[in-house]
């Protein structure tokens, strides 16, 4: 088979797609699994919302008491001194259920029903009760400590939108409306390959020239927060003709097929190649740093990331253009995630032309944020995203960068989140 010759030299490259426009070119490539399963409440979690939920009941369902009190009738808001008599009590789920007049009150527990008739409750600890009369000193306002029907959500009022990634909050408000069994998308299966003559599995002994074949286990870890099944096709060496096999027997299992390494331009790189045999090739050059190569194609029906073998590379493409695919493909909505704006504190190196995402470490002081280097930017150091909570993102038209300039921060926790 002829291979793809090419060379990834040139920084400048022009067949070397923006990452802007690697996303759209991605983005246009995935449908959304179509096929929708009901799961019960506690399986929900984690999962997408595959129809917009309205609700049928007003939360709170009745007029309750936000204290543990008393609720009473009263006449005249503006005196300062007033007395009324005690005609009963109402627990939560155990109410009075009969009306109460003008200068009469009901003792009642926070979340208990507020009786009909009552338009404020006062608090327990600002009332002296003597002889079932109860007196207090504190000046009283219309409707006081109650909680109305639909205060929190009312009757058809739509609750969480389709797409919605669930959480526990998400959980415990359909939990508030008595949903059981919530309509969810179906997990699509992502499938994962290492790709090297020189990887050894981790619980073997290591020889010099050997590397660990850790990409599988950084996977392994990226993928797990996704509503996805992950399916692990192990190691596969530097040959054509067993990675043509693997290949093809994984992407007709699978919605999308990431593989790592072997996608630059060496003698051993084949995945291209197999690639645009048993495929197409979208693209397999990103103007982004640490990134390039990445080929983007597909197999038959399975999406195809051929993601480079550096694991830096891995963590920071993964990040960038994996995690768009998968939010579409499972129904979420991607959308740009939060970025912030931090002082740089040392110097950054860094050529024109290709977007550069190094990995930072953002601290606040005095109510600024600043952002430094999490040391060396290489992306064979692991280490260098271990130690970081950031990336310090670089456009393409950006040069050196200096101590003082302030610059797009992308935090972890909040860029590898899902956003509505
Ligand atoms: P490649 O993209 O195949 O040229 O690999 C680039 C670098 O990443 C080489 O130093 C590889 O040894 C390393 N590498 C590739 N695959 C893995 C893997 N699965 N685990 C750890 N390192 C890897
Ligand atoms: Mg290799």
């Amino acid at each position: 088979m002829k291979k793809i010759e090419d060379n990834c030299f040139n920084e400048f490259d022009p067949n070397a797609v923006t990452v802007d426009d690697a996303i759209k070119k991605i983005l246009i490539k995935i449908k959304t699994k179509s096929s929708t399963e009901e799961v019960d409440i506690k399986k929900a979690y984690g999962r997408v919302l595959a129809r917009t939920v309205k609700s049928k009941i007003n939360v709170p369902n009745y007029k309750n008491s936000a204290m543990d009190g008393y609720a009473m009738n009263i006449k005249c808001f503006s005196t300062e001194r007033n007395n009324f008599q005690c005609i009963g009590e109402s627990f939560a789920g155990n109410p009075f259920k009969k009306n109460v007049g003008v200068n009469k009150a009901v003792k009642v527990m926070t979340g208990a029903l507020v009786p009909s008739g009552c338009n404020a409750v006062v608090m327990k600890e600002l009332v002296r009760v003597k002889d079932g009369v109860i007196e207090t000193k504190s000046k009283i306002i219309k409707n006081q400590n109650i909680r109305f029907p639909g205060e929190d959500i009312k009757k058809n009022q739509i609750v969480l939108k389709k797409g919605k990634l669930i959480n526990e909050i998400d959980i415990g408000i359909l939990a508030s409306l008595g949903i059981s069994k919530i309509p969810v998308y179906e997990k699509p299966i992502v499938g994962f390959i290492s790709t090297g003559d020189e990887l050894v599995s981790i619980k073997k002994p290591i020889k010099t020239s050997q590397v660990y074949d850790s990409n599988r286990y950084l996977l392994y870890g990226l993928l797990k927060k996704y509503p996805i099944t992950i399916k692990d096709y192990g190691v596969v060496k530097d040959k054509l003709i067993p990675i043509r096999k693997k290949f093809q027997q994984s992407a007709s299992e699978c919605d999308v097929l990431i593989t790592t390494g072997g996608v630059s331009v060496g003698d051993a790189d084949f995945v291209k190649d197999v690639l645009n045999e048993l495929g197409k090739i979208n693209f397999w050059k990103i103007a982004v740093k640490p990134g390039r190569p990445l080929a983007f194609g597909k197999i038959k029906d399975s999406i195809f990331f051929g993601l480079p073998g550096n694991p830096v590379s891995v963590v920071v493409t993964f990040n960038i253009f994996v995690h768009a695919a998968i939010c579409k493909l499972v129904g979420k909505k991607h959308e740009n995630s939060l970025s912030l704006e931090a002082e740089l504190i040392s110097d950054i190196k860094k050529r024109k032309g290709r977007k550069e995402y190094k990995r930072g470490i953002l601290i606040s002081k005095n109510k600024k944020l600043f952002v430094k280097k999490s040391g060396s930017q290489g992306s064979n150091i692991l280490s260098s995203v271990k130690d970081a909570n950031c990336y310090i993102e670089l456009d393409e038209h950006m040069s050196e960068m200096r101590k003082g300039q302030r610059v797009k921060v992308l935090p972890f926790e909040l860029a590898s989140e899902y956003y509505e």
